[in-house]
């Protein structure tokens, strides 16, 4: 297999020196290896003709054959697109894009016969379906059976690349090579009753049968994931035995007053069993990496700070890192608030941390005198020096990039112990994947007294009622966030609705103070507004989802969330977590319009019907799939794969998992003679992506 890296794809047939360079910048395909590894992400059934009239929502995918009726451009600005009416006899369907309208309308002749293939929404009672492929019927004519259809780019689709012209290529790769020598040992193949990998390759990018194709398919996903699994089990079985860490035997002076004299509250059993685990992990002699779970408000800050008072009390410093500026300064007030009266030093690192005061950083770290460090990413500068770090929180890291973590353990020679803090529930496939082998600890119990929050859908008609009762909790003193979504896309059109709405609420709420935040405006103005709200000197919020992330305003209770079918299912349990923090009973509104797709609608009612973060964070990854969980999660981490599915294939994770552990049993080092090839190509693949096992 690792043979199939040396054979570059610009010599062959039809790629070419310039095409191979855009297959590369695009797709990152640079030789036979990566261009066989390039699967379909569905494949048409050529010989099969839907009918228009009998299109009903159990269909991922149609082909239709037919012809256009009549093109159109509609809207304006970014919601421009032009809408086309096909007919192919028995019924009329829309087709519409959202780019290339002009030359799109100029490639398609109304009356002539094209198949068209896509999948296809229901809107307003109408079916429609959104970029769909276009082909001629002569040019597909001779084609029967199954046939890939390749993931492309819109750049590859300008230069002409489609996906017919993946498959003529990777049928001409596939019948310049003979034998694969496959990397899987024997012994593995035959325990799981896997194909092996040519035919499997050769099955994939050519299916005789959907039968065929479920196996060929299994043994890609397989592969793929063992060569994952081994990477992370192999590094970080290495890790174990070798990295010495801090071994922190220690309770002492800082744990104890605090403990016994400062606590703000009794500890919640979970926190005191997640505690009791980081203690012996850390009092181990071997470095700690652990994950902290805990639902918003689940109480994790105390938690992080009294296994960092034990890090004192063992003669090292601490450092808390958040990804935003307005979290560090609410973790430092926090935190220096509860420690500062034992004498404890705590300073506050971030971008906007003026020169002096930097300095005194600086030297105080350097001298020790500098207990606890807490910022933003600027403490993984380079010019950040410790004395001794013993160690790290980092709380919600799923902002932060695994090439900034790893720079962490440059700061001692001694890798610290590192607690990583995490209110997203992933669900345990995932885990096991991108958190290698973590331990992990939960907090699954909330601080006592608090209501669970009421949760409520309401539609455009009821927005009248919801200011009503908005009213009702600012007269009893309570405070409210406002929240609107912001997405990148149509940023302009986002920002426009946010604006109105503060202003909507300024007029509605004449008699009290409003503050404002989104991500666009400076940090300075942004914190002042925050600040406003956490202090009580503003009573509304109205704000983008710059506020989900961990802002702890006890006082509010109110969380109306506008546009809220825009949102994941995750991002709005996180945005709720934000009230239900103190002892009021707490809401949170959803507001939507009032024609959502069904599923839509099913993905708010579930955030009404439950609080728990574990189930939302199962029912997101099974409706959205882990691509937005992925990418929130670990940005940076570049955990591409090409064929499984983190969300659909648990089982295979589980085999995969099963199978590299006992392989790593009986050779660690995969350095025995049977094993080279596998090692051969576990190097090459994941050289060339970070290898975040290491730093996990
Ligand atoms: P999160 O886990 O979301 O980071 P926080 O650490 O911000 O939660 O805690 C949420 C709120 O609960 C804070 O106001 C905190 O002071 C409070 N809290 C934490 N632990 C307890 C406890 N054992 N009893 C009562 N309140 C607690
Ligand atoms: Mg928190």
């Amino acid at each position: 297999m690792d043979s199939l890296f040396r054979l570059d794809i610009k010599y062959l047939k039809g790629i070419g020196p310039a095409r191979a360079q855009l297959l590369d910048k695009e797709l990152g395909i640079k030789n036979y290896y990566d261009l066989l590894h390039h699967f379909p992400t569905h494949y048409i059934d050529r010989s099969r003709i839907y009918r228009i009239a009998d299109i009903n929502g159990e269909m991922p995918y149609v082909q239709l054959r037919g012809r256009f009726v009549s093109f159109a451009e509609q809207g304006e600005g970014a919601k421009r697109r032009l809408v086309a009416l096909f007919s192919d006899g028995s019924g009329v369907i829309e087709i519409v894009w959202f780019n290339r309208i002009r030359q799109i309308s100029e490639a398609y002749t109304p009356g002539n016969e094209y198949i068209l293939f896509g999948k296809p929404n229901q809107f307003n009672n109408r079916w429609s379906i959104v970029h769909p492929e276009v082909d001629t019927t002569a040019s597909i004519a001779a084609t029967t059976g199954m046939r890939g259809v390749y993931p492309l780019t819109e750049k590859l689709r300008n230069r002409g690349i489609s996906s017919r012209t993946f498959h003529t290529w990777i049928q001409t790769a596939l019948s310049a090579i003979k034998i694969i020598n496959d990397p899987i040992p024997d012994e593995i193949l035959s325990r799981y009753r896997l194909t092996g990998a040519l035919e499997a390759l050769r099955t994939v990018h050519n299916p005789a049968s959907a039968q065929m194709l479920q196996q060929a398919r299994l043994r890609l996903k397989f592969e793929e994931l063992f060569l994952l699994q081994l990477n992370i089990q192999r590094y970080a079985r290495r890790r174990k035995h070798t990295l010495a860490g801090y071994r922190f035997a220690h309770i002492g002076e800082n744990f104890n007053s605090f403990y016994f004299n400062r606590l703000p509250f009794e500890l919640t059993g979970a926190q005191k069993r997640v505690i009791k685990e980081i203690r012996a992990d850390m009092g181990s002699g071997r470095q700690m990496n652990r994950l902290l779970q805990g639902d918003v408000g689940s109480g994790k800050t105390l938690v992080a700070l009294l296994c960092m008072l034990i890090a004192l009390d063992n003669g090292t410093q601490a450092c808390l890192m958040a990804p935003t500026e307005i979290l560090a300064t609410q973790h430092y007030e926090t935190l220096s608030g509860l420690v500062a009266p034992l004498g404890i030093n705590v300073k506050l690192l971030t971008g906007s941390t003026r020169k002096k005061e930097r300095d005194i950083i600086d030297r105080q770290l350097a001298d020790g005198s500098l207990h606890i460090l807490v910022g933003t990413h600027a403490v993984i500068e380079d010019r950040v020096q410790f004395r001794q770090l013993g160690f790290v929180v980092i709380d919600e890291q799923h902002r932060f990039g695994v090439v900034q973590r790893a720079r962490l353990w440059k700061k001692s020679a001694v890798p610290p112990h590192v607690l990583v803090m995490t209110a997203t529930p992933i669900p345990r496939t995932l885990a096991m994947t991108i958190y290698g082998d973590l331990d992990v600890s939960v907090i699954d119990e909330l601080p006592p007294g608090r209501k669970p929050i009421v949760t409520l859908l309401r539609y455009e008609d009821r927005r009248y009622d919801v200011y009503k009762s908005i009213g009702a909790q600012l007269r009893a003193g309570r405070q409210a966030y406002i929240v609107y979504p912001l997405i990148k896309e149509n940023e302009k059109l986002d920002l426009k609705s946010l604006e109105e709405g503060y202003e909507t609420i300024r007029e509605t709420f004449p008699s009290y103070r409003v503050a404002f935040v989104h991500g666009q405006m400076k940090p300075a103005e942004k914190d002042r507004q925050m600040n406003l709200f956490a202090t009580h000197q503003a009573d509304i919020l109205v704000a983008t989802t710059v506020i989900e992330v961990g802002v702890n305003v006890p006082n509010a209770t109110t969380m109306v969330i506008e546009n809220a079918e825009r949102f994941g299912l995750s991002q709005l349990h996180q945005l709720r977590g934000r009230v239900g923090r103190g002892e009021g009973q707490s809401y949170c509104v959803l507001m939507s319009k009032h024609k959502i797709a069904a599923d839509t609608r099913k993905r708010l009612e579930l955030m009404t019907s439950t609080t728990d973060g574990f189930l939302i964070a199962e029912a997101d990854l099974k409706m959205r799939g882990p691509g937005d969980l992925e990418g929130t999660m670990q940005s940076g981490m570049m955990l591409n794969l090409n064929i499984a599915s983190l969300a659909t294939d648990g089982q295979i994770v589980q085999m995969a998992r099963d199978a590299a552990d006992s392989l790593l049993d009986t050779d660690p080092e995969l350095a025995q003679p049977e094993h080279t090839r596998l090692s051969k190509l576990i190097n090459l693949i994941f050289d060339r992506k970070i290898d975040f096992s290491l730093i996990s």
